[in-house]
């Protein structure tokens, strides 16, 4: 192996002298936030002695991270102070390690990957033990055990009397890290007809905590991780696998940048002159279906959509405009909406039938797996800065109906439930 806290020291130095700065002034003020230096994957690691070490990152990840921070902590800074427990975060990876959550195979276990998709769910951020301490029941005796896993690990015996016997677990001597579980899920708008979205739980600790909402776009870097399924006390072949978040990029909620050409451009700016564009950009929309002008009309008038105005008050006035369909059966409706849903860039389909409030906005739940209450997207917020549509709207029982109130007006969604106080986003 290339890696060594040597070589990395020698990295932080040459590249992050002004971060290494920033933390020990952090360390020398006491200030507990954001003990972490984020690395640029492109621009710095992977030109450093010819890339050598962001090989190594992505093949060993785990040794190569302990490493970089064994390495910030024998850096030089400026107030002369060891930077301990500092954690290297990586981040701009190429795009060659971004896997679709559907490709996730277990040649990916233990390397070093990257993931992107929309938040479906968040837990509330609560502590983990890091380091725990236990008191030995024969002789009084201190014990501490690293803790790797997510059962408690009991101590083999105690160093001082050699007793196999009790242990009391010390909460409040144990070293604790902030811990929050979140799960991602793909886009929406990237799967073919029918697929099921498929997701993955990503851990997450310390500064990384408490930076994601539901309904975010993130792209998450870390490593693959593979445990047995448990049935009961005992453990599977089978095994489940999750991610360990390294660090967090939020992306700017904005449409996906389209390729435009120059030819394009031409054509646009000769459209731009029609008198009859308007006439021409309905006929657009669902060619197939006859007639209807005045909706089509409006179907593209919501898919350009507003710009939202801010009044001097301060309130604001949004930009977008709501379409309810109503008529008989059999007159396209529906056809108009799977329309939409195949040509805007993002939208999500849902049907009014057995969809609930919850499903639609967000709601509080207490997980499965650990009992902590998590914050869980509904389509809505999945569709923030796109386009959900509801078909069967009437056949949604009034009080679930209702929930769509604040998000169509306010474009909020607000979640008050269990101690968990939230706004999420759904323009
Ligand atoms: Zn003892």
């Amino acid at each position: 192996m290339f890696s060594s806290p040597e070589v990395w020291r020698e990295f932080f130095e040459s590249y992050y002298q002004n971060e290494l700065n920033r933390l020990a002034d952090a360390i020398i003020s006491l200030d507990g936030a954001g003990r972490s230096i984020y690395v640029d994957f492109l621009r710095d690691l992977a030109i450093f002695r010819e890339g050598k070490l962001a090989e190594e990152l992505l093949e060993y990840p785990e040794k190569v991270i302990e490493d970089a921070s064994k390495g910030i902590e024998l850096a030089f800074n400026i107030h002369d102070v060891r930077l301990e427990n500092c954690v290297a975060r990586f981040m701009n990876l190429p795009l060659t390690r971004r896997i679709l959550i559907r490709d996730l195979r277990s040649e990916h276990v233990s390397k070093f990957i990257s993931i992107e998709g929309i938040v479906r769910k968040v837990t509330e951020v609560r502590p983990k033990i890091v380091r725990a301490a236990f008191l030995c029941g024969a002789c009084g005796n201190e014990v501490m055990v690293e803790q790797d896993d997510v059962m408690l690990k009991q101590p083999y015996e105690c160093r001082n009397c050699q007793s196999k016997g009790r242990f009391i677990l010390l909460p409040e001597k144990s070293e604790k890290v902030d811990s929050q579980r979140i799960r991602i899920q793909e886009y929406p708008e990237n799967l073919r007809g029918g697929e099921q979205p498929q997701t993955i739980d990503v851990y997450l600790e310390g500064d990384l905590t408490g930076k994601v909402n539901p309904g975010d776009r993130v792209v998450v870097n870390g490593i693959v991780k593979a445990r047995p399924r448990a049935y009961g006390s005992k453990k599977l072949l089978h095994m489940d696998i999750h991610v360990e978040g390294n660090s967090l990029e939020i992306l700017q909620q904005e449409y996906e940048e389209f390729e435009i050409t120059e030819e394009d451009v031409k054509k646009i700016l000769e459209l731009s002159e029609d008198p009859r564009l308007y006439e021409k950009v309905a006929d657009s929309i669902a060619p197939i279906i006859y007639g209807y002008e005045t909706i089509k009309l409006a179907i593209a008038l919501q898919l350009f959509g507003g710009v939202p105005k801010k009044l001097p008050d301060g309130s604001e006035i949004r930009g977008d405009i709501h379409i309810l369909l109503v008529g008989d059966p059999g007159v396209a409706k529906s056809q108009m909406l799977r329309y939409v849903h195949r040509i805007a860039p993002r939208s999500v389909y849902t049907t009014g039938k057995g969809t609930t409030s919850a499903g639609l906005t967000a709601t509080a739940t207490r997980d499965e797996v650990d009992g902590r209450w998590t914050l869980e997207a509904g389509a809505l917020v999945l569709a923030d800065k796109g386009v959900a549509l509801v078909d069967e709207i009437d056949k949604m029982r009034p009080e679930d109906r209702s929930a769509l109130h604040e998000a169509m007006e306010q474009q909020t969604i607000s979640v008050a439930k269990a101690g968990i106080n939230a706004m999420l986003r759904s323009r």
